[in-house]
């Protein structure tokens, strides 16, 4: 069993700056990357919304390993496995399953983020891949002069419709309504940008292919017209689920697996404090999830000093 005084659970902005703090203050974290070192922001393509970078040239990436880099300086460090199991219930110290190890730690900070949600059509599973991306950043090179579809209505959708144009030949936008729920700043670079066009109160039910895709049938949610638009890539960007699966039964969380945080990051165990977007359906913001992966820290250190 390898004994640890602090686990952070993922490596996303909350948890790299849960990190920072947690290294600084002498706590010796080890941080269990989870699938993919950065989280949500290591897929996304340009961020401008960050303080401090005043340049339109920041992306995702470079955020990212800013910011491992920073953690690392301070003496964090970090196992490249998922957390598969827990046990909370007998209190601090905690169990830690990953895929290859057990670990036991005095605390744990969870920040273990949140996924992209499936359309849940057929189709969808079949060709991701082979056209059927939710990643911009890191597919959108592959469809240099082709049409490319983007599925919803938000803010990540038309960041990453955006980020398409400068590959894809034309980009469609199918949303399911007839507003888009995106902020407008980029709402409008949206509507000025010749090669988007927006096929709007829409859904896509199905994905079509052969071998590679090669369309989507769609229907129109207040006519009932079906149709079927022609496209060699199909981006979805409709929200997100938390990554929570493996608390179940260990933390108390809301009715779409949220886990219930207090204003200083508390869980309903003592011992155990979360940050990001496992917690926070709402915000979801670079900002928002650095600044709970702070007061994460801050708190967890008083509450280990507390018990010394
Ligand atoms: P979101 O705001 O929840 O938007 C999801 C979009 O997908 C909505 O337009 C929604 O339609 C649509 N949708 C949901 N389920 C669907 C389904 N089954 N079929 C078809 N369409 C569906 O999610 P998001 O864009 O990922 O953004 C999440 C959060 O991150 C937001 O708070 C956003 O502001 C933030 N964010 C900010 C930035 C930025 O500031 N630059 C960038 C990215 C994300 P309806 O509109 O009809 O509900």
């Amino acid at each position: 069993m390898n004994k640890e005084r602090l686990i952070i659970i993922g490596s996303g902005p909350a948890g790299l700056t849960a990190a920072i703090y947690a290294a600084r203050a002498t706590l010796d974290p080890l941080v269990i990357v989870g699938n993919q070192v950065g989280g949500q922001i290591s897929i996304t393509a340009e961020v401008e919304n960050y303080p401090g970078f005043p340049d339109p040239d920041l992306t995702g990436p470079d955020l990212v390993d800013r910011m491992y880099r920073q953690a690392e300086r301070f003496g964090t460090r970090f196992e490249y496995d998922e957390v598969t199991e827990v046990d909370f219930s007998k209190g601090s110290p905690f169990l830690v399953k990953t895929n290859m190890k057990e670990f036991e730690a005095e605390a744990v900070i969870v920040t273990a983020g949140a996924s992209p949600r499936r359309l849940g059509v057929p189709g969808e599973e079949e060709f991701i891949g082979r056209g059927v991306s939710f990643c911009a950043t890191c597919d959108g090179f592959f469809f240099r002069g082709r049409d490319v579809v983007v599925v919803g209505g938000g803010d990540s959708a038309i960041e990453e419709g955006l980020f398409l144009t400068k590959f894809a030949n034309k980009v469609s936008v199918i949303h399911r309504r007839d507003e888009l729920r995106a902020g407008p700043t980029l709402k409008k670079r949206a509507y000025d940008n010749e090669k988007i066009e927006f096929v709007f109160n829409s859904v896509v039910d199905k994905v079509i292919g052969n071998g590679m895709v090669t369309g989507v049938q769609t229907s129109n949610v207040k006519t009932g017209e079906t149709g079927e638009i022609s496209t060699d890539g199909v981006f979805i960007y409709i929200g997100h689920y938390p990554n929570s699966k493996f608390l179940e039964g260990h933390l108390v969380m809301d009715e779409h697996g949220y886990v219930i945080a207090d204003e200083k990051m508390r869980t309903s165990v003592e011992g155990v404090f979360v940050a990001g977007e496992i917690q926070d359906s709402y915000f979801r913001q670079i900002a928002t999830s650095v600044g709970q992966g702070c007061a994460a820290a801050i708190q967890c250190e008083k509450w280990l000093s507390g018990r010394e």
